[in-house]
């Protein structure tokens, strides 16, 4: 009997967008979703029938069932923020978990097995309890996670792969739906250093979509927060699909209903391009900081990289372009890289002969360790030190130890608050946890403890701890801390959610037509709302009687007609 291989699967879970690739024998490979489209959008929603959809279906039904639907979630990864699906209240975690789930089904209907193990790529800012939710998202979803990417080294393992055992200075600047990350990566001898990171948590490609739905709302003479919560929903999403045009054509019309009248709005690039500019402006610091903090100059990065579906835009490529006097690359597409670069990893990870002479090493983008206490004088402390155990770019996975003694000789207890971060203050870094470590023994015995950190090469953190007196080891347990749910819940969420049904695989194409449809006739008026109506009416129909084969061509005759509609610019 041969052993079953071993498949490992690579996932960008996006804010906006998420994707999912493998490594095949001839490098990493997109895995299309039950559409056909390489991009899910991160979007989750119960449909009609009481089951969950994921993707497009979802996010079309964002216009016409808001409160049954929700997206933009990893921005509340690791917090205890819940978002109300239906009666339902649901963590980040969770709601991500469903867009795992979805992905997984996608890469086991495309390879024909099962799939249940992962490499799944975060931002490079993403703290230890992000991380270790994250992780909690993908055991929900029934994926283990083999490692956890930074999103910029995926990036630049996608492209460095051509590079190999050399060295390289990569600059990866990451423009997404709702943020914008520049990192500064720097491969040698095939250890991958993040050299430095900065950004703008409040920037991205949907800023330039609020903009111009301001703009077309003034040309409608109404404010998008001054209409109803619907119309002001669909304009929205008018401006999102113009925007989208705009980076092909050199102008993009449509026309928008407002109070059963059809209105013609026109917008050229370079109306588009004045109206963004304050935008487009905020992208220089981050990347400037980032060039500095890593004390290069533009001319020391060898190659720029580009990612994230917004660095489409004529006018981001412009800028990058004119900051670095060279253009960046394009040859991966920047949707795509990500997912393709976490495949690569899925491929290392799996041992894949095609990349036998690859190493790839991380490092650990932050420094980890405890609050301490100084002497200032006899028998006065300081408070509110900090004291790193684990140094900022050490390669991972690694493991410290230290000796620690009490500041009493009585104490009858140690307590570890651990932190993460740059500053010689615990005020200034974020806590991840703490380590209550009880002191037995009477006075003559040795009351110092050894704390060890291990960090793994996702990089979440293991601490422990053990009194040299009793030789009991107590481990890192995150308390008071909302955005970590404890392990009893974990288990007790994990039964619930696998009794929510998610809508199956093949008739995820149905219901995302048909939330298309819905959309498309809150969008249309006249005589086109009306066939648009009936063909509702008439593709219900032919649902019901169950013939695969009509249900397939009734789709496509009106996948036809609403692609028509499209093309003539009537919503
Ligand atoms: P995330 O990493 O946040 O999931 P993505 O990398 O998928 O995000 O980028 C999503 C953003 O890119 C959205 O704001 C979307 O409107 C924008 N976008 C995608 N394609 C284009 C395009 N062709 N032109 C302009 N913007 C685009
Ligand atoms: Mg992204």
């Amino acid at each position: 009997m041969t052993a079953p291989s071993r498949t490992l699967i690579g996932i960008d879970l996006g804010t906006t967008n998420s994707l999912v690739a493998v490594f095949a024998d001839d490098g990493p490979k997109l895995i299309p979703n039950s559409l056909g489209d390489m991009l899910t959008p991160s979007a989750v929603g119960y449909g009609d029938d009481g089951a969950l959809l994921v993707g497009r279906a979802a996010k079309d039904r964002l216009l016409t069932h808001p409160q049954q639907t929700a997206a933009r979630f990893k921005r509340y990864m690791g917090t205890g923020h819940e978002m109300v699906l239906g009666k339902k209240a649901f963590r980040a975690e969770e709601l991500s978990s469903f867009v795992l789930r979805a992905l997984k089904a996608d890469a086991e209907a495309f390879l024909g097995q099962t799939v249940d193990e992962a490499v799944i790529s975060v931002p490079a800012y993403f703290n230890d309890i992000q991380r270790k939710a994250t992780i909690t998202a993908a055991e929900f979803a029934g994926l283990k996670v083999n490692r956890l990417i930074n999103e910029p080294t995926a990036a630049a393992l996608a492209y460095g792969l051509q590079d190999r055992q050399g060295e390289s200075t990569f600059l990866v600047v990451d423009l997404g739906g709702g943020t914008f990350d520049v990192s500064i990566l720097e491969m040698f001898s095939g250890v991958m250093e993040v050299r430095a990171s900065a950004g703008d948590a409040f920037l991205g490609g949907e800023d330039f979509t609020d903009a111009l739905a301001t703009e077309l709302g003034r040309q409608l003479g109404i404010k998008p927060d001054g209409v109803s919560r619907e119309d002001g929903a669909r304009l929205r999403a008018l401006a999102d699909r113009m925007k989208v045009q705009l980076t092909e054509a050199a102008e993009a019309s449509a026309d928008f209903s407002l109070k059963g009248e059809a209105r013609r709005v026109t917008i050229t690039r370079e109306k588009f391009d004045e109206i963004t500019d304050p935008i487009l402006k905020r992208l220089r610091l981050p990347i400037q900081r980032a060039i500095s903090d890593a004390s290069l100059r533009a001319d020391d990065l060898h190659r720029i990289i580009t990612v994230g579906g917004a660095t489409r835009m004529p006018s981001v490529r412009q800028l990058v372009t004119r900051l670095f006097k060279r253009f960046p690359e394009y040859s991966i597409d920047p949707d795509h890289v990500v997912a393709l670069g976490a495949a690569v990893q899925a491929g290392l990870a799996a041992r894949h002969k095609a990349l036998d002479d690859v190493v790839m090493t991380d490092v650990c983008p932050f420094t980890l360790g405890f609050e301490t206490s100084i002497q200032v004088g006899e028998g006065k402390y300081e408070h509110g030190h900090f004291s790193p155990m684990i140094e900022r770019n050490t390669v991972v996975p690694v493991s410290k130890s230290d000796i620690v003694s009490p500041l009493h000789p009585n104490q009858s207890e140690i307590l570890f608050r651990i932190f993460q971060g740059e500053s010689p203050f615990v005020k200034d870094n974020i806590q991840i946890g703490t380590l209550r470590v009880p002191l037995k023994g009477g006075a003559k015995d040795d009351r110092s403890v050894d704390i060890r950190y291990t960090y793994d090469t996702s990089g979440v953190l293991e601490v422990e701890a053990t009194p040299l007196a009793s030789k009991k080891t107590e481990r890192l347990v995150i308390e008071g801390n909302p955005g970590s749910l404890p392990r009893d819940e974990i288990e007790k969420r994990l039964k619930a959610l696998a009794a929510i049904k998610i809508h199956p695989r093949d008739q995820q194409e149905n219901a995302a037509l048909i939330a298309r449809m819905r959309a498309a006739y809150e969008n249309l008026l006249g005589d086109k709302r009306q066939s648009v109506g009936r063909l509702i009416a008439e593709f219900e129909g032919v649902m019901a009687r169950q013939d695969p084969r009509e249900i397939n061509e009734a789709r496509r005759q009106i996948e036809q007609i609403l692609g028509n509609f499209e093309r003539d610019d009537v919503f």
